[in-house]
């Protein structure tokens, strides 16, 4: 259940930022996740609704971006995106477009972060 823990994670670190700002309601919260995470973002904006059900979370609105893989290949020095529409997401590979080259260096399009968060706060 990959998509569950992410999810899990994504909302732990919501409440924790929400709580230190004295938030009385959370409205909208935005998260970046890289395409190479392979994460159905659907699936992650269902389950975040579901699970923020009885925290301080519950009603905001999920906004997520999906960040395109860029690559840095020690073969050709070819930097920047790949084509990742195709990506197989239960084999990914990541080809360089230029060469070929499967050994990569990923520079972007890993991660899952928390970009931002709006919040509602007491006078
Ligand atoms: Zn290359």
């Amino acid at each position: 259940m990959h998509e569950l823990s992410m999810a899990e994670g994504i909302l732990k670190a919501v409440i924790e930022k929400s709580e230190d700002n004295n938030a009385t309601e959370v409205i909208e919260v935005v998260v970046e996740i890289g395409k190479m995470v392979l994460i159905n973002p659907e699936q992650i904006k269902f389950l975040l609704d579901v699970l923020s059900e009885d925290t301080i979370v519950k009603g905001a609105i999920f906004t997520i971006e999906e960040i395109p893989i860029e690559i840095d290949c020690p073969e050709c020095e070819y930097k920047g995106k790949i084509d990742d529409d195709e990506l197989d997401h239960y084999a990914p590979v990541v080809n360089c477009p230029k060469c070929g080259n499967k050994r990569l260096h990923i520079t972007n399009g890993k991660d899952c972060i928390v970009k931002n968060i709006i919040i509602e706060q007491e006078d």
